[in-house]
């Protein structure tokens, strides 16, 4: 006689051997992978489980490496039309992080990390100043440009110099006349009539001296009376607590930045550690390679805080080396990105389900977290590679078309677009540094007569700002994993593993069937 079992909160009693033949339904992750296709992350989906909880109770913390623990598993690439400072600051606010590309100069990637660093939220660091011989004409450029006209003068224009004064828009706009014949310097409000505050101010200091003195705008000065940085009213009506934000020791965000494994990339990486850097990534396409084995050995010796991303990776081989060679995570991927035209041109590479599958199977025997990077078109594809065993993503198009993704928006048949370009496209491929040598992992001066492009450049629609978008695919994490019966990442890896959670796989005409059809039109409108 079988024993009953009881589904919770049925009064139904199930037979136990029906429980193990019909409601064990689907497959196992190991099952599905082993049958030996390279899968993308289209070609399966998850069953659902059972639901005993609220998406808010779900726990997002995840490892980005052995040591760094972040409370969302999202990061932005490291792709110069993607993340510098705005993007890093964003994003570890949320709960991420971001890496600095190093398609820049040493010195500027260093400088970014360092925005990132001495970030303190509600405080502008980097204010467009001006100097008292500068125009009208000017300020209303800047307003023209940015949007505000609330602009510090120094006595040299820059951040930096002495402060003289503060333009406003009830400075300028009943002014008539020539605007470019106006000197700053008779409109502005000048200094004596400023108030200031103190750098080291706290930021609820500071909101309460913007409060009763009413004033928009409240410059921060050091003491010597040169400017700092800058505090808006604006800013701070928009200001909220982010109790996710990624932050180390002291306080500060963390950041990350790539680095390549040249010679060079020795005295680059030392401007990042100055600068406070908390890990960086080896940044190549294909990972398995002696040159990331010397340098993970460079790193470790030299900088033992320093955390290591080490890859490109999509096999267990290729794990094995990077893990035995000290690597703290792993960045699997090969040829799945958006702009990514290497597994047509190098017919090398792996589809991004397998390669996630594969080297995170190999890598959690080793306790080395697992970024998947590339190919991540939705929140439903996060879902997918985490349940795969990945810890955290990297998304490069999922985010390129944000605010805070460098690079200005342009209009193209009334559509508000970003450029959104491969670091393997012969346009990234082309930045040079000042001494004219090329900067990008895809390409080797001293080898390369030719180049051979793996990527595309092309745009991508506006998404507004990272604080509203990463919060967005945050909830829509915590629904998918409510449905799929799972309260945390650790569960989901847990019940990946044992199998409780199943999956199956799709057939080209199931995969259409799960998206829209059957409409004569119809707008996708996600948040
Ligand atoms: P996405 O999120 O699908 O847009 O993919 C972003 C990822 O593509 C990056 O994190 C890199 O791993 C990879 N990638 C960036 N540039 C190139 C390229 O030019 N060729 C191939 N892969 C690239």
């Amino acid at each position: 006689m079988a024993e009953k079992n009881h589904i919770p909160n049925c009064s139904v009693a199930i037979d136990s051997s029906d429980a193990e033949d019909y409601l064990q339904d689907g497959l196992s992750a190991k099952e599905m992978i082993e049958r030996g296709d390279g899968l993308t992350y289209n070609d399966f989906i998850i069953l659902p489980g059972f639901i005993d909880f609220s998406p808010d109770e779900v726990d997002l913390e995840c490892k980005l490496t052995k040591k760094i623990t972040l409370k969302a598993p999202l990061v932005s690439s490291p792709m110069d039309t993607v993340t510098e400072a705005d993007m890093a600051i964003a994003m570890a606010l949320c709960g991420g992080i971001g890496i600095i590309h190093h398609n820049c100069l040493p010195t500027y990637q260093a400088n970014e990390v360092l925005k990132v660093k001495k970030y303190k939220h509600g405080f502008i660091h980097d204010p467009v100043v001006l100097s008292p011989s500068h125009t009208v004409a000017d300020v209303i450029g800047v307003k023209n440009e940015h949007g505000f006209c609330g602009i510090p003068i120094t006595e040299n224009g820059k951040l930096g110099g002495r402060l003289v004064g503060i333009v406003t828009s009830r400075d300028i706009d009943f002014l008539t006349g020539d605007m470019s014949a106006i000197k700053l310097e008779t409109v502005m409000t000048k200094l004596s009539d400023l108030v200031t505050a103190k750098s080291g101010v706290t930021l609820s200091v500071a909101n309460n001296i913007l409060e009763t003195s009413k004033k928009g705008k409240l410059p921060i000065v050091n003491a010597q009376g040169n400017l700092i940085a800058l505090m808006a009213r604006t800013d701070l009506k928009k200001a909220k607590s982010y109790p996710l934000s990624s932050k180390d020791d002291n306080k500060q965000l963390i950041v990350g930045a790539a680095i390549g494994t040249r010679e060079d990339d020795k005295h680059r990486l030392a401007l990042l550690a100055q600068a406070g850097v908390d890990v960086v990534v080896l940044d190549s396409s294909q990972g398995n390679s002696i040159y990331q084995v010397e340098m993970i050995k460079y790193i470790k010796a030299k900088y033992p805080n320093l955390q290591i991303i080490a890859g490109n990776v999509v096999t267990k081989r290729q794990a094995k080396t990077l893990i035995e060679a000290g690597a703290d995570a792993l960045r699997v991927g090969m040829g799945s990105g958006s702009i990514c035209i290497t597994q047509e041109v190098m017919a090398v590479g792996r589809p991004q389900a397998t390669a996630v599958y594969k080297v995170a199977e190999f890598a959690r025997k080793h306790q080395v977290p697992v970024i998947a990077d590339g190919g991540i078109q939705s929140i439903g594809h996060i879902i997918k590679a985490l349940s795969l065993g990945a810890s955290t993503v990297m998304m490069g198009s999922l985010l390129a078309g944000t605010s805070e993704a460098p690079g200005e928006y342009f209009f193209s048949d009334g559509v508000r677009l970003k450029k959104y370009r491969g670091m393997g496209s012969l346009e990234a491929m082309d930045r040079k540094d000042a001494t004219g040598s090329a900067m990008n992992r895809y390409f080797h001066s001293d080898v390369d007569k030719l180049k051979v492009a793996q990527g595309v450049s092309g745009s991508i629609v506006d998404k507004g700002s990272v604080l509203k978008f990463v919060p967005y695919l945050q909830c829509g994490i915590r629904h998918g994993f409510q449905d799929v019966g799972v309260r945390s990442l650790n569960q989901l890896r847990d019940k990946m593993c044992s199998g409780d959670v199943r999956f199956e796989l799709r057939s080209h005409s199931a995969q259409l069937e799960g998206n829209v059809h059957s409409l004569f039109s119809y707008e996708k409108k996600l948040f």
